[in-house]
């Protein structure tokens, strides 16, 4: 919350960045050196993810918040997924993070398990993620939550997700976190949908940089981002150039934040891929 006031005190938007917990058996170690790199950079905090129901590096997120917390002295948030989870599990993500020093949670639903449906969901004492979020705000933490400037890809109707986000706004969730897009204006639509129906607290807008013809095709997929005809132009002129669709892709990501931070968004949060080089690239770009 903070981070947000004493930002829009100060009329600059903050600039966040997003890692995930590096696999592999130094995933600590890894992740030092990720987050101490990332965090030379000032920025006003840094997330970090969690795999959904506890497969792959979930037990290194809270870890990986306090280190950044503690040895680089800079805010971090960590995520917590409640798909597939009985409040029995919740109670114990709660201790686990409180121990670690955790103060701040992107409470989600998460992500479904490959091949499970919205029909066939993991049994879960959370059937979405605005049920977790009041345990996690009378546990002490400040929460935040995922927003979807495009609808949920499970969610036809745009005007239904803003409902969704209301619900966990009203739920105390006090900042959100949006899916990646490509397309500023899709943002610029959704926050006045959002404004007209009472979103007051912070959106952080986010955004990654393309790679790869295949990392953006794996993304439209996975979030139903629409691909506007710049970026497919783009992915058509270096097809069979790999370095310079990359270049691109950073260049177009670092187009869109400046246009966002012109257009006045409450942040600016970067899907950074562990991969601090292009952060620090984007960063010099806003000034
Ligand atoms: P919810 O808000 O619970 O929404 C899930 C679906 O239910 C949506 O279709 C929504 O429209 C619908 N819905 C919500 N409320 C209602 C209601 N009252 N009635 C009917 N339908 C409803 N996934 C991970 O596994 N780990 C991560 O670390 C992670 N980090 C993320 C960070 C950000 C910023 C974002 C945007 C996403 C992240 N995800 C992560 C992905 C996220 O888990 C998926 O997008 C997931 O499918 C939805 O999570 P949610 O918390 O938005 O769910």
């Amino acid at each position: 919350d903070e981070v947000f006031k004493q930002a829009a005190s100060q009329g600059t938007a903050p600039i966040s960045f997003e890692m995930f917990p590096p696999k592999g058996e130094l995933t600590l170690d890894t992740a030092r050196e990720v987050a101490g790199n990332l965090c030379k950079l000032s920025p006003s905090f840094v997330s970090v993810t969690c795999s959904a129901g506890g497969s792959g590096n979930g037990a290194a997120t809270a870890p990986i918040a306090h280190m950044i917390t503690s040895e680089f002295d800079t805010p971090s948030v960590a995520h917590l997924t409640c798909v597939g989870r009985s409040h029995a599990d919740i109670a114990a993500k709660i201790d686990e993070y409180r121990t670690a020093g955790v103060e701040n949670i992107l409470a989600l639903r998460g992500d479904l398990p490959a091949g499970a449906t919205e029909d066939d969901k993991p049994a879960s004492d959370y059937a979405y993620a605005r049920d977790l979020i009041p345990e996690l705000v009378d546990a002490g933490f400040c929460v935040g939550a995922a927003a979807y400037p495009e609808g949920h890809i499970a969610c036809e109707d745009l005007n239904l997700s803003v409902e969704h986000l209301k619900q966990k706004q009203d739920a105390g969730a006090s900042f959100f976190v949006t899916q990646l897009f490509f397309d500023n204006e899709c943002f610029y639509r959704f926050r006045e949908l959002a404004d007209k129906a009472g979103i007051t607290v912070p959106i952080t807008a986010g955004i990654m940089p393309f790679m790869g013809k295949s990392q953006i095709s794996r993304m439209v997929f996975m979030c139903g981002a629409s691909l506007p005809s710049p970026v497919i132009k783009i992915l058509a002129k270096y097809e069979n150039d790999p370095e310079s669709l990359q270049a691109a892709g950073v260049d177009y990501a670092a187009r869109q934040l400046c246009d966002l931070k012109e257009h006045g968004a409450d942040g600016l949060h970067l899907y950074t891929m562990n991969r601090p080089a292009i952060a620090a690239t984007i960063m010099e770009r806003l000034g």
